[in-house]
């Protein structure tokens, strides 16, 4: 019983990304060492999360506040919405947004894909991606939808996806454009820690 506690546990904190088995029992016996109260504070606040955060229905971010849309999305948002950048994460976002060099909308794919992995949350995200871009097809204004991935192995797998499944949408109408961030980022660093220059010649350089 109480190894299946510390196993169930730690294979828990192991969905967070970046996270194996031994960062995992780590913040298990970090947790032990929290006073009851803050372990009871932290359970509190997961209990709540979802009454505080939601995920944005159209781009998939992260947003506080109300209603089912965030305030990107909205139509009367001052964002440029002629413009969709795909990305894995909320990091890569608020990085992205903290460098100031892009005004337009966002998708949050919340990961990459594996080709085994069949049921990953990353697919059901880019087929919302799909409906989204399909609903521009007969609009007269442009669409770029601008893919900044990881330059990983995975990344490069799940830009090329995002890319072939569009395909068919930028066919149907030339007004629709899919791009990818120039690779100023080397290889395998993430969005989320490249600076705001890299971000800006990267952003400039696109394809
Ligand atoms: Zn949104």
């Amino acid at each position: 019983m109480e190894t299946n506690y510390f196993l169930e546990l730690r294979n828990f904190l192991e969905k967070l990304p970046g996270v194996g088995p031994r960062q995992a029992a780590r913040y298990v016996w970090a947790f032990l060492d929290f006073s009851k109260k803050d372990r009871e504070k932290l359970a509190d606040l997961l209990q709540n999360l979802d009454k505080n955060l939601r995920r944005c229905r159209e781009c998939f971010r992260a947003f506080m506040g109300g209603g089912e849309v965030c305030g990107f999305c909205l139509p009367t948002s001052r964002r440029e919405h002629q413009k969709i950048m795909v990305l894995e994460r909320d990091s890569d976002l608020l990085n992205m947004e903290k460098s100031g060099v892009y005004k337009g909308l966002y998708h949050v794919l919340g990961g990459v894909i594996d080709p085994t992995d069949e049921n990953a949350v990353a697919r059901e995200r880019i087929k919302a991606l799909y409906e989204r871009v399909n609903l521009d097809v007969g609009r007269p204004t442009s669409l770029e939808i601008i893919l900044a991935l990881p330059t990983t192995k995975l990344g490069e797998f799940t830009a090329s996806y995002v890319e072939k499944v569009l395909e068919p949408l930028a066919i149907k109408s030339k007004k629709i454009k899919i791009s990818r961030l120039a690779r100023g980022l080397s290889t395998g660093v993430e969005l989320e820690y490249a600076d705001e220059m890299t971000l800006k010649q990267a952003m400039q350089n696109r394809k």
